[in-house]
Parts: structure tokens; C-alpha cells; sequence
């Protein structure tokens, strides 16, 4: 089996359901009492929110990239970024290490194209919904994404840092989330991508009209199967 270096800490709660999946994704496999072999690098996630929130994104890239590096000097055999934002960096922390980035977005596209969808909504952070590290991956991958209109992407983006990084699930905003899905699947969306590792607090399958892609679930169950590859 191999050893899984996980960065975590973005939040520090999605990252506890990707150490309960990996394990359990490992014990479906070997049985018994194997669990998975995971090292793992905890960020103070202030720091990260601060660097973003004044646009310094280089000096997110410098604690992820010295993540990363520890993570491979202490044994990691691959690398996974517990989060789906800080994915912007991947082109600067993989010229620090030489041991392999398993992508949120190319293990997400898979799950989908797995399910023959081919157009599909994404939430997430304002980051990840504006920018092109994840959304690049999907058009990539042959899928067609739908956004959500710019006034619904700042009350998504809220509620993930004023509510879920902080712990705090909330009915109403629950609601809000429900809203914009219904408004996807309009757009013509067959599925929908959380594509922020804590919405999986906030929503689930039976939350939405569509078929939910959970971004935390899909990307923790790789990382067990390329463990055990
Ligand atoms: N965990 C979130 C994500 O998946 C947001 C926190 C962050 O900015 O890393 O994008």
C-alpha cells in the first residue's frame, strides 16, 4: 500500500471526512484491521484565508509548497490538496516535489464521464467558480459546465467562508443552495459538482434535484484506490 501525504486544515472539518473515508475506503478493500497509511500536514487555515483575502497568493503557494515537500521527504507517495481552491497552486507546488499531485478536478471528471454526463453545474468558492484551475480540467475532460448567475456566486461564496469553514451549517442557507441547483438543472445541468470540500456539510443527495458530485467523497475514494493500486 501506498503511504497518502494529505494538505489539510482548508477547513479543518472536511478534512476529518477525508481521513474517515480514505480508512474506510481501505477496509472495503483489505478487510480486517488494515486502515490506510496517510501522512499528514495540518495548515493554520487564518493564515491561507488572510493571504487570500488580500490577493497574495504567492504566499499561499509558499506554505503549500513547504507542505508539500515535507510531506514527500517524511515518505508520501503522492500528494493530496484537501480542498479544491488552493488546486490554483498546483502548477507551483509540483515544481517543488518530484512525487505525483492527485488533481480534485481530474478525479471528479472521472466519477462524472463515469455516469455518461456530459453538463454539469459547478459551486464552489468564487475562485474556483470564476477561475480556470478546476473548470479548465472538466472542458478538458469533454463536459460542459454550468455557473451559477454572479449574485448567487458571492451568496455561495459567503456562506462557505462565513458559515462552513467556521463550522456553521445553516437551514437557511441550505434553502439558498437548494434554489440555485433548481436553477441549474434548468440551465440544462444533468449533475452537480460541491465542488468546495465543505459543502457536503451543507448539502446532501437528497437535498438537490440533481445528482450530487461531492468533490471531498470523490477525491478522499481516489485517493484510497491510488493507494492500493
Ligand atoms: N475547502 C474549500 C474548497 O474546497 C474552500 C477553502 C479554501 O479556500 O481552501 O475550495
Amino acid at each position: 500500500m501506498k503511504t497518502i501525504g494529505i494538505i489539510g486544515g482548508m477547513s479543518w472539518e472536511s478534512t476529518v471526512t477525508y481521513y474517515d473515508i480514505i480508512n474506510k475506503e481501505v477496509i472495503k478493500h483489505l478487510g480486517g484491521f488494515h486502515s490506510a497509511k496517510i501522512l499528514m500536514y495540518s495548515v493554520d487555515f487564518a493564515e491561507l484565508e488572510a493571504n487570500m483575502k488580500n490577493g497574495y497568493w504567492q504566499g499561499n503557494a509558499v506554505i503549500l509548497a513547504d507542505a508539500a515537500l515535507r510531506l514527500e521527504r517524511a515518505g508520501a507517495n503522492f500528494i493530496v490538496i484537501a480542498t479544491n481552491t488552493m488546486h490554483k497552486l498546483v502548477p507551483e507546488i509540483e515544481k517543488e516535489i518530484s512525487v505525483p499531485i492527485l488533481h480534485i478536478a481530474d478525479a471528479t471528471a472521472d466519477a462524472i464521464k463515469r455516469d455518461g454526463i456530459k453538463k454539469v453545474g459547478l459551486l464552489g468558492t468564487k475562485f474556483t467558480m470564476t477561475q480556470d484551475f478546476i473548470k479548465d480540467k472538466l472542458v478538458d475532460a469533454g463536459l460542459e459546465v454550468v455557473l451559477p448567475d454572479p449574485k448567487d456566486m458571492e451568496l455561495i461564496n459567503d456562506v462557505i467562508f462565513n458559515e462552513l469553514c467556521l463550522g456553521k451549517v445553516l437551514d437557511s442557507s441550505r434553502e439558498e443552495y437548494k434554489r440555485i441547483i433548481k436553477g441549474m438543472k434548468l440551465k440544462g445541468a444533468e449533475g452537480v459538482i460541491l465542488g468546495c470540500t465543505e459543502i457536503g456539510m451543507l448539502i446532501k443527495e437528497e437535498d438537490s434535484v440533481l445528482p450530487t458530485y461531492d468533490t471531498t467523497i470523490i477525491h478522499a475514494t481516489a485517493a484510497a484506490d491510488m493507494a492500493l493500486a
